[in-house]
């Protein structure tokens, strides 16, 4: 058969590019050897963020008092399975294929590989095509720990989403998103679990402040770590999984779960039929004359929605409307609590950090982040956002505004002036960038609205003293009879602190 365009893959980004390119009009194939939607939507996003509700939601309740009263029985672990199940289709890609059919897009079954320029065959056929897009994703990545490679059993991403039943005790090598998401489900399933890391910090590709905070919360809730230590051997005792090392007692589970990284799925596609030895692309998500490629195939950031932007940069380029992609804000989110998330440079000139008991609505959630690690950071080149990660309930919501803020280059002068509503977590915001214009030196001018909004009773010169002052800032101060602003001394600011 004769498309426009041929997708390889159809996971979330491939399904996108292929959606595009037939709302423009072209005559789409997508080659599907598994399940169309992915890892994502079968054993990766979907069923993880699905095991991590019910604990989030109990563990909310009962920080909320009056709520918390309420909450008297144990998580239903039976029920999250169910739920769990519910939201993966039964595993079962029926209801996606459809949704192709139903956009125009040809689904092919089996196993595609490039046949040279234009051509792909699957089994016995060859298509054609003018454009091939390679959405084939990543599968993972096993460390050579000795023994590791050859235990029976061992958990990847996809056995420990779609479990059948809770670990008493989770080993979890890699301490990275996957990794501390799936740690943290186990746990507030009501089993255990330890996660190890190589690296001295959690989350090792995220500014380390958020992985020691994330590890403070983690050490709080119970959870194991073993932090910058490699496994030196993994083998089985009976029906345990036993990870030793050079320095410290060995560690023992009734599962063990790699979590250790993911490396792009270009084995057996064909490649050199185009005579291509490496895979590279283009900001246009262009690899050579007629093929392109999106997702976790040839990615910075192996996550779906930088896979569904590549393959809207790619399908739109296919219909002829240039575009490049741009990665200077691309938010990442541990969907952990608290909630970790990043967007943009971890470092830059001017760094500062606030922490969230400073505003009111950590408050109403619950005062346990007067003593809990949760805060924004804010990195900037002195005229505009570079960066920010933050810990905390919804991080990865209020975050937002910050990547928009990075994409679009607004200056901070325009940022300070926007209106955060009260009572939020966006009025982090707030504080997060009075702190930086502390730190440049440029007190706010008598214009600007008040760093606390509406509520700020603070004169102008009030704030110009305290912008002068090393080691103040506004604070929220809760507990008395409403809810007022003070300027009183802070504590240190330190994330995790
Ligand atoms: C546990 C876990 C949780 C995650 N959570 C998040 C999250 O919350 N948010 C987020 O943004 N990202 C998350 N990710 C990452 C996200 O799952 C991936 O970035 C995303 O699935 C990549 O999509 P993809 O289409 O590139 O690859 P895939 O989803 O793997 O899709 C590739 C498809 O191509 C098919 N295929 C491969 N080779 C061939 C071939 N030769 N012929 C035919 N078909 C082929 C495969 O069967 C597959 O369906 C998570 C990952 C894991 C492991």
């Amino acid at each position: 058969m004769n498309y426009d365009a041929i997708v390889l893959g159809g996971g979330a980004p491939g399904e996108h590019c292929a959606a595009r390119l037939a709302e423009g009009g072209l005559r789409v194939a997508i080659v599907e050897r598994e399940r169309v939607g992915g890892e994502c939507s079968y054993w990766a996003c979907i069923p993880s963020k699905t095991l991590l509700r019910p604990g989030q939601a109990l563990a909310a309740a009962r920080r909320a008092p009056g709520a918390a009263q309420a909450v008297t029985g144990e998580i239903d672990v039976a029920a999250v399975l169910a739920w769990r199940d519910f939201m993966v289709s039964g595993y079962d890609d029926s209801g996606a294929a459809a949704w192709a059919a139903g956009e125009g897009i040809d689904v092919i079954r089996g196993h595609g590989r490039l046949a040279g320029p234009g051509r792909v065959a699957v089994g016995d056929e060859v298509h054609t095509a003018a454009h091939v897009v390679l959405a084939t994703g990543s599968e993972p990545f096993v460390p050579p720990v000795p023994g590791l490679r050859e235990l029976p059993g061992v958990w990847g991403s996809r056995e420990t989403t779609s479990m059948s039943a809770v670990p008493r005790h989770l080993i979890v090598l890699g301490g990275g998103a996957v990794g501390v998401e799936m740690a943290q489900a186990v746990t507030r399933l009501g089993g255990t679990a330890t996660v190890v890391e190589g690296m001295d910090h959690l989350l090792p590709r995220e500014p380390r402040p958020l992985g020691d905070a994330l590890g403070t919360a983690f050490a709080a809730e119970g959870i194991g770590l073993v932090l910058g230590e490699m496994a030196s051997r993994a083998r089985l005792d009976g029906d345990e999984y036993v990870l030793e090392f050079a320095g410290r007692e060995p560690l023992r589970g009734d599962r063990l779960l790699v979590a250790t990284g993911r490396r792009p799925r270009v084995g057996d596609v064909g490649l050199e039929t185009l005579g291509i030895e490496q895979l590279r692309v283009d900001s246009r998500m262009n690899a050579g004359s007629g093929l392109w490629a999106v997702g976790d195939v040839m990615t910075p950031f192996p996550l779906t929605h930088v896979g569904k932007y590549q393959a809207r940069i790619a399908a739109s380029n296919i219909l002829g409307r240039p575009r490049h992609a741009d990665y200077s804000a691309v938010p990442r989110v541990m969907f952990t609590d608290p909630e970790a998330a990043a967007v943009g440079d971890a470092e830059g000139p001017v760094v500062v950090t606030v922490p969230l008991s400073g505003v009111a609505r950590t408050a109403t959630y619950t005062r346990s982040y007067a003593t809990e690690p949760g805060f924004l950071t804010l990195v900037s080149d002195g005229e505009r956002l570079t960066g920010a990660y933050g810990l905390g309930p919804e991080a990865g919501e209020w975050l937002q505004q910050a990547t928009l803020a990075i994409r679009a280059r607004v200056p901070l002068d325009v940022l300070d002036d926007v209106i955060q509503p009260f009572p939020t977590f966006s009025e982090a915001f707030l504080h997060a960038l009075l702190e930086l214009r502390t730190e440049l030196g440029r007190p706010r001018s008598r214009a600007g609205s008040g760093p606390l909004g509406s509520q700020g009773a603070q004169s102008p010169g009030e704030e110009l003293a305290l912008d002068g002052v090393p080691g103040q800032r506004q604070r929220l101060a809760v507990g008395q009879p409403g809810l007022r602003h003070a300027a009183e001394p802070a504590e240190e600011v330190r994330p995790g602190g």
